[in-house]
């Protein structure tokens, strides 16, 4: 078992991307440690450093007390799942879960063993005879994560491994994979571009922005307390309202509402930031009329446009859904509203 450390690591390609830039971060013993971003951002070539597939170009990766910076990937006691699973079409699945132990030189009655287990511990005990073509996409995850398992390794590298899925199997996949981490206990870095997984999923979770680590944090911090309106347009899966307010008289206005006191010069200009779920429409609040309404099924996501055009979200329990053309105010829930500068920092 073992932790991983990232110091002042950079990955630039020959071409001159700066992929990976200057990234510190300590990863615990036994971590689910979830790398979120968008596409481009970095993700996989981290991993791929972490693993040894793409040699750093400054800074070091150390794994348990061990610098691996200069370790060959085959000496790191790594195991990574690709996000195309990568199997090898033409052996069967008790070959490919077998693969990495024969490269070992493993004996053949060892390398059968070990491959019936740990299929039989991801429920693909049956299927060892079938070739991969022959498997759904799910169970083919499956090989690829009892193949990345079946030597033992120090830590868990997950390059998106559940977006091949479809939208169900995924969240089996899903319940899965965090049952079998906590089985393992292995450190565990997973790359997903998907927030809705990190945050199901992660002990914490660092949101990427073009190679730098934008927050890190308990899926709950990065969640009620995005720390940049970047980070806050990423997390939930209904957006969160990002609204232009105004300092007047010591409160922040929105759509000429007064909201809440805050200590800032008259005329600062902020952006409001608050959920769609912690709104509640009624008398109180900033006025609008109801311009759409979205069902979410338990939930309803309504849009009220307010007199200056600023648009609203707020999400209402089935049922208590406005007709469209009503008029309602959105007032927030206390102590929910965030605030951040014109530089999307957030404020306090
Ligand atoms: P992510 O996994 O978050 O989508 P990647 O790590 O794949 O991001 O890519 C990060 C950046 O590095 C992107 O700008 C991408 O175009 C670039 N990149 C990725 N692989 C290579 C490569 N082999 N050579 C040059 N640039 C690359
Ligand atoms: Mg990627």
């Amino acid at each position: 078992m073992a932790g991983i450390e990232l110091t002042g690591l950079s990955t630039v390609y020959p071409n001159g991307v700066r992929a990976v830039d200057s990234l510190d971060v300590s990863i615990k013993d036994g971590e689910f440690f979830a790398l979120l971003g968008p596409s481009g951002c970095g993700k996989t070539t981290l991993l791929r450093t972490i693993a040894g597939l793409e040699p750093a170009t400054s800074g070091t990766v150390s794994i348990g007390a061990r610098d691996v910076t200069r370790v060959e990937p085959g000496q790191r006691r790594v195991a990574m799942v690709f996000q195309d699973y990568a199997l090898f079409p033409h052996m069967s699945v008790a070959e490919n879960i077998a693969y990495p132990l024969r490269v070992r030189r493993a004996p053949r009655p060892r390398q059968r063993e070990v491959a019936a287990r740990t299929a039989a511990d991801l429920g693909l005990d049956g299927l060892l005879e079938r070739r991969p073509g022959q498997l759904s996409g799910g169970q083919q995850q499956r090989v690829a994560l009892a193949r990345a398992i079946a030597v033992s390794a120090d830590v868990l590298l997950l390059d998106e491994p559940l977006s091949n899925l479809d939208a169900r199997l995924r969240l089996e996949a899903r319940t899965f994979l965090k049952r079998l981490q906590r089985e393992l206990g292995l450190t565990t870095v997973f790359v997903t571009h998907d927030q809705a997984e990190a945050l199901a999923l992660a002990d914490r979770i660092a949101v990427m922005e073009a190679g730098r680590i934008r927050q890190l944090g308990s899926p709950r911090e990065i969640f009620q307390r995005p720390g940049s309106t970047f980070v806050a347009n990423f997390i939930g899966s209904t957006p969160m309202n990002l609204l232009p307010g105004a300092v007047r008289s010591g409160a922040v206005e929105v759509a000429g509402t007064s909201l809440t006191e805050v200590d800032l010069p008259d005329g600062t200009e902020v952006v409001v930031g608050i959920r769609p779920e912690y709104l509640t429409l009624g008398e109180e609040g900033i006025p609008g009329t109801v311009s759409i309404v979205e069902n979410l099924g338990i939930t309803s996501l309504v849009t009220l446009e307010c007199a200056d055009g600023t648009l609203i979200g707020v999400t209402v329990q089935e049922h208590a859904e406005p007709r469209i053309g009503a008029q309602v105010s959105a007032a927030p829930q206390p102590g929910r509203l965030l605030l951040y500068g014109q530089d999307g920092v957030l404020l306090g």
